[in-house]
C-alpha cells in the first residue's frame, strides 16, 4: 500500500479502537487466515469469581488458607478467591515463603507444612491424591469453571470452583471471523473439560487446552510453520512472547503492559471485534490501491 493509504487506515482503525504501533501490521493484518485466542481476559472478562467450595473438613478454613497463599498473588483467579474471603467474612491465613509457579499455582508455608493451590496435575505431579474430590472437580468443569485443589502437605483439604464469564461480544466477533474466512483458536492454561466448555459457548472448532505459559509461543510457531499467517490475541504478561511470535499480535488494552508492548496493535475497547475490524480495514485499504 502507499504511505498515503496506510495512514489512511491507520487512523481508521483507530476511531474503531485498534492503535497499530507498527506500520507494516496493518498491511499483514489483511492476510491473517488464523486467529489464536488467549482465554482469561480475552475470551472471558478476566474477572473470574468462586462458584462453589467443596472441603473435606470446612469450608471456611478452606477458604482461609486459599485466601492466605493468593494474597501474595497478581493472577485473575486470586482475585476471585479474595473476593469470595472478603464476602464471606473470612480472614485469611498468615501463609509465608509464597511462590507461583506458572501454568501450576501457588506454594507456601503454614503451620510448619507447605500449603498449596492449583490444579490437578501439578498436585498429582508432587503425590497428592485428589481423587476424592472428582465428583466436586467434574460438576466444576461442566459449569465452564476451573477447579482449584487446596493441599497441606500431602493431603487435599478440597476444591474451589472458579469461574469467568464470557464477554458479551466474544461470540459474535469469532463468528465475524468465520464469516470472513478465518480459522479461530482457543489456547489456554486451564484444563482439557473447561476449556472444551469455554470453545463450545464462545463458538470456536479449535483448542489447545493445559498450554504451559511459555509454550503458547510454540503453538503460534507451530501454527506459522503449517503455512498460516498468524495473529495471536492476548492480554497477560504470559501472552507476551506468543504476541511477539505471532504475524500480527492485538494486546488487549486492559491487558498488561508487557503484553500491549509485544504487540502491534492495541485493542483499546477490550472487545474482541477489534480483531476483525483491523482485519477488514486492512483488507479494504490494500485493495483501494491496487
Ligand atoms: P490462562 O492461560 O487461562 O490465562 P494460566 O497459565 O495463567 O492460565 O494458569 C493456568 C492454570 O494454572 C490455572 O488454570 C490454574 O489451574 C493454575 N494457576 C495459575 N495461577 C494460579 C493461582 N494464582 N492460584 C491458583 N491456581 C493458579
Ligand atoms: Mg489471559
Amino acid at each position: 500500500a502507499t504511505p498515503m493509504s496506510v495512514m489512511v487506515g491507520v487512523g481508521k482503525a483507530a476511531e474503531y479502537g485498534a492503535l497499530i504501533r507498527q506500520g507494516d501490521a496493518l498491511q499483514t493484518a489483511g492476510k491473517i487466515d488464523l486467529v489464536i485466542l488467549d482465554k482469561t481476559g480475552t475470551i472471558t472478562e478476566g474477572h473470574p469469581a468462586v462458584t462453589r467450595i467443596t472441603a473435606v473438613d470446612s469450608n471456611a478454613t478452606l477458604l482461609a488458607l486459599a485466601a492466605g497463599l493468593e494474597r501474595h498473588s497478581e493472577h485473575p483467579l486470586a482475585e476471585a478467591v479474595l473476593n469470595r474471603a472478603r464476602e464471606d467474612g473470612v480472614e485469611p491465613e498468615t501463609v509465608t515463603d509464597f511462590e507461583a509457579l506458572n501454568g501450576k499455582g501457588v506454594q507456601g508455608q503454614f503451620d510448619g507444612q507447605r500449603v498449596r493451590l492449583g490444579n490437578r496435575r501439578w498436585l498429582e505431579a508432587e503425590g497428592i491424591n485428589v481423587t476424592n474430590l472428582d465428583s466436586a472437580a467434574n460438576t466444576i468443569t461442566e459449569e465452564a469453571g476451573t477447579p482449584l485443589f487446596l493441599a497441606l502437605g500431602d493431603q487435599v483439604q478440597g476444591v474451589i470452583g472458579v469461574a469467568d464469564a464470557i464477554k458479551p461480544d466474544s461470540e459474535a466477533a469469532i463468528r465475524r471471523l468465520h464469516d470472513a474466512g478465518i480459522k479461530v483458536m482457543m489456547v489456554t492454561g486451564d484444563v482439557d473439560a473447561t476449556a472444551r466448555a469455554i470453545a463450545l459457548k464462545a463458538g470456536i472448532d479449535d483448542y489447545r487446552a493445559e498450554v504451559l505459559p511459555e509454550n503458547k509461543a510454540e503453538v503460534v510457531s507451530e501454527m506459522r510453520g503449517k503455512g498460516y499467517t498468524v495473529a495471536m490475541v492476548g492480554d497477560g504478561i504470559n501472552d507476551a512472547p506468543a504476541l511477539a511470535a505471532a504475524d500480527v499480535g492485538f494486546a488487549i488494552g486492559t491487558g498488561t503492559d508487557v503484553a500491549i508492548e509485544s504487540a502491534a496493535i492495541t485493542l483499546m475497547r477490550g472487545s474482541l471485534h477489534g480483531v476483525p475490524d483491523a482485519i477488514e480495514i486492512s483488507r479494504a485499504t490494500v485493495t483501494n490501491i491496487k
